[in-house]
């Protein structure tokens, strides 16, 4: 790939103050080499250089949370049961052919790259994403889910992941990572949850788990009752052991959470379980618009901050937020933690890069990191605002360009 220069009326290198006429020149490696005002960015020869006019250049988004395996499932607004949600999906996912699960994978990846996101935490088990992000040449970190409610399941369960992960293998490499999500409470023994942990650990694997998300879970774990205790009662499950304690103290117990856990959701957390989380370093992937479509209530993201958290975004899977548009998340996170736009464009770049443990490599234009960059030009009406105001303004539909490592992955408009 030849080096590529892109320059815009505006850059926020997000780790730096915001450069009026500012360029970037990208490496033929794909790396970073020079950013900063457009006066003093090299034009060296044989360099594509592009000039988007009045535009916007930030870092590329980093979304913490999708299942992209999901794409095209989308169906209206979630019920209220999210026990009987889960399982109405569950059946859904049972009906997609591995071919269905790849080209939805596919699709998914187009559409975040349509919205300026170039690197994704991914949960899902079809295996799918890691395949698209491996042949595509996207940017991410695949973590395989594994099931197994019944502590009779366990090491059948632990068998089929390390199976898969090794499979998987293949596709890992370059820019593509991949984890273990043992899915979440609901669906995960604790003897599977205790034995997956060690396991990763072993292997030096990220984990991911879906964790106080709803007052179900909370049911469930804490008196053994509810909608998921009374599907399990009909599988012939017994209930989660011990009984009484939180989501997040239940899962400290089975040695799941560290500096390599990103705990997804954390709406159902009180402020002792913000103390342990805070003491085990675990990152978060917050998700806000998903959680307000459930009807979980609204996860306390200023406390999580403030107690220092790595906290990232994630849109969560379409099926629960109708679309991927990490920006609408930034909104309603700013309004949620009090944030303003330079701190909620933070979150879900640079942020959402530590919560991943992928900050030395992305989440800022910087010289050394990869040239992941988004170009966007803001609707007219926001035209008074400052820079990162007017990003956080916009959405998908006002995405003009974005770049993984330099390499041109999505176009508004083809390349005059
Ligand atoms: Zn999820």
């Amino acid at each position: 790939m030849p080096g590529r220069r892109l320059a815009a009326r505006w850059l926020l290198p997000v780790e730096g103050p915001a450069v009026e006429r500012g360029a970037i020149l990208i490496g033929s490696d794909g790396r970073i080499e020079a950013v900063g005002a457009d006066a003093t960015v090299p034009h060296p020869p044989g360099v594509v250089a592009e000039s988007f006019g009045d535009a916007i250049l930030l870092p590329g988004l980093v979304n913490t949370h999708t299942h992209l395996e999901l794409t095209g499932l989308a169906e209206g607004v979630p019920g209220h049961d999210f026990p009987a949600w889960v399982r109405r999906l569950r059946s859904r996912k049972a009906e997609r052919s591995p071919e269905e699960f790849l080209a939805a994978a596919r699709g998914g990846l187009a559409d975040c790259w349509a919205a300026g996101v170039t690197t994704i935490g991914d949960t899902g088990d079809s295996g799918a994403v890691i395949e698209a992000l491996s042949t595509a040449g996207g940017c991410g970190v695949a973590y395989q889910e594994v099931f197994g409610p019944h502590p009779a399941q366990c090491e059948e369960s632990l068998a089929g992941l390390q199976g898969r992960v090794e499979a998987l293998g293949r596709f890992v490499g370059g820019r593509v990572a991949i984890g273990v999500s043992p899915h979440a409470p609901y669906t995960v023994s604790g003897r599977l949850y205790a034995v997956t942990a060690a396991w990763a650990d072993e292997e030096a694997l990220p984990v991911a788990v879906h964790l106080a998300e709803s007052p179900a879970e909370t049911e469930l774990l804490t008196h053994g009752e509810g909608g998921f205790a009374e599907a399990w009662r009909g599988r012939g499950i017994p209930p989660p052991a011990p009984l009484g304690r939180s989501p997040v103290e239940w899962l400290d117990c089975h040695g799941v959470l560290g500096e390599r856990t990103l705990c997804i959701h954390l709406v159902q957390v009180t402020s002792g379980d913000i103390g342990l989380l805070s003491r085990a370093g675990v990152a978060v992937a917050h998700c806000p618009l998903s959680n307000r479509a459930h009807r979980h209530g609204a996860a306390p993201l200023d406390v999580l901050l403030s107690v220092g958290l790595r906290v990232g975004l994630g849109t969560d899977s379409v099926v629960s937020g109708g679309t991927l548009d990490l920006l609408a998340e930034a909104r309603a996170a700013a309004v949620l933690g009090g944030l303003d736009a330079e701190a909620a464009l933070a979150l879900c770049t640079v942020s959402g890069a530590r919560a991943l443990g992928l900050e030395r490599e992305i989440g800022g234009l910087r010289v050394g990191k990869w040239g992941d960059c988004a170009v966007i030009r803001p609707g007219r009406a926001t035209a008074g605002l400052a820079p990162a105001a007017r990003v956080l303004a916009s959405g998908p539909h006002d995405v003009v360009a974005t770049f993984v490592g330099g390499r041109d992955v999505h176009r508004a408009e083809p390349m005059s």
